[in-house]
């Protein structure tokens, strides 16, 4: 697994602030989801482009570690697996089924 971009900001002790000014910002939630757990602060310009905007609030944004993988992701072009996906949801589908309703399913 090799570094994710701009991880050399992230070790920075003005970055610490940066993060913090944000989440007040951002209310503390996931400002894709609202999430109010497992926050992160995502740069909406990438810091491997755009080094000088590392540590501009202006340009990050509070998101949950979820949707922050996601962005990621679609930022560096990765197409999501939808097999993967789709097996995620039936499997969340399933857990919140009654026991009685599966078995019936399956009869
Ligand atoms: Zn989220």
């Amino acid at each position: 697994m090799t570094a994710r971009p701009g991880r050399w900001a992230l070790k920075r002790k003005e970055w610490q602030a940066v993060r913090h000014a944000v989440l007040e910002r951002d209310n503390w939630s996931c400002q894709h989801c609202g999430e109010r757990r497992r926050l992160e602060v995502h740069h909406t310009k990438p810091v491997r482009d755009y080094p000088q905007h590392a540590f501009n609030p202006d340009l990050c944004l509070t998101l949950c570690a979820g949707c922050h993988t996601k962005e990621t992701n679609r930022e560096l072009g990765h197409v999501p697996d939808l097999k993967r996906q789709a097996w995620r949801v039936a499997v969340a589908e399933l857990a919140t089924k009654p026991i009685e309703q599966q078995e019936k399913t399956h009869a």
